[in-house]
């Protein structure tokens, strides 16, 4: 019970990663606020939370509107008297040829995923301070070490997620505030599983052969290491710190290499020869969420 009777508030809590997060909290004993844009999923966690017998709440908010993030967070530390951990789960993804993009979908995604985590650490991180010490975690992504095709403002987002971890871990340092960050691989959610339909790709197969460990990682891969870098009982000396939890994918052994892969009836292929040359460019260079 490393969160008993603590609180955390986890944005995009209402589906994938997030939402397992918030379970992992909950088990661990905390109480937790959810904030999503997405209702019905966030109910979901909502319920689970309260299975773990602990206390829980939604706030439909969209992390990227400043106003809306400082009336949510001022509510919920109202409903629940403080938060001691933060966890910017909420992101999204357009792919997309680079020059494809419109101004609205580059604000869009560097929107949430960017400057959404900044609100949450602006308008809860004085809460912190005053209260003499939290912690906060931020989802960044391995693809901030290894970039990939169509996704220019995605990665642009991620990698500033890890300056910006960088930089409030070092001016938050003095006050009790450890910062940190993850950098997931490929993680079965429900934003990597459209791709299969929209770019008509084995994608199951791509996962394996870009991952070393040679399968999907899971939202509770992703979910231990955030619990582990929010406990000051496991991670208490550790802040500015990007934990990659990626199976091996930013290592780098599978680059430029043919992929050796399994159908589902287990005969070998090479994945990179089968993709649609209109999808994507033929380099075996690969995908990293
Ligand atoms: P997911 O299942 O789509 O979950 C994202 C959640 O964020 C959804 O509930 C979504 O709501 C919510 N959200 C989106 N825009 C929002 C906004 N403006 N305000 C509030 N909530 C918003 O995706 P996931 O895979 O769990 O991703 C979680 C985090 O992990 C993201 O930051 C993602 O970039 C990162 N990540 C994922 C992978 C991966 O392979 N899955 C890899 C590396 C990093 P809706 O459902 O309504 O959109």
């Amino acid at each position: 019970m490393r969160f008993k009777d603590r609180v955390a508030l986890v944005t995009g809590a209402g589906s994938g990663i997030g939402r397992q997060i918030a379970l992992g909290f909950a088990e661990e004993g905390a109480d937790v606020s959810i904030h999503d844009l997405n209702q019905g999923g966030a109910a979901e966690t909502l319920a689970g939370i309260r299975g773990h017998g602990r206390s829980g709440e939604v706030r439909l908010v969209d992390v990227s509107r400043a106003a809306e993030v400082r009336r949510a967070i001022d509510r919920t530390v109202e409903r629940f008297g403080r938060v001691d951990v933060l966890v910017n789960c909420a992101g999204i993804n357009i792919y997309m040829d680079p020059f494809d993009y419109s101004d609205e979908d580059w604000e869009r995604v560097v929107g949430v995923d960017l400057t959404g985590t900044w609100n949450y650490c602006r308008y809860l991180g004085p809460h912190l301070v005053e209260r003499g010490g939290g912690s906060i975690v931020n989802v960044s992504s391995a693809g901030s070490i290894v970039t990939s095709y169509y996704r220019a403002p995605y990665m642009a987002s991620k990698g500033g997620v890890r300056g910006l971890t960088m930089a409030l871990a070092l001016d938050l340092a003095e006050r009790n505030v450890r910062v940190n960050a993850v950098a997931p691989g490929i993680v079965d959610t429900g934003m990597t599983r459209p791709r299969e339909k929209r770019l008509g790709r084995v994608t199951d197969h791509a996962a394996r052969a870009l991952t070393p460990m040679r399968r999907w990682g899971t939202p509770d891969d992703v979910a231990k290491a955030v619990l582990f870098l929010a406990s000051d009982g496991d991670a208490g000396f550790i802040t500015g710190h990007t934990l990659v939890v990626d199976g091996g994918a930013t290592i780098g052994n599978q680059w430029g290499q043919p992929f050796r892969m399994t159908r589902e009836d287990g005969s070998e292929f090479d994945w990179a020869a089968e993709q649609p040359q209109s999808a994507a460019p033929t380099s075996t260079a690969g995908r990293v969420e």
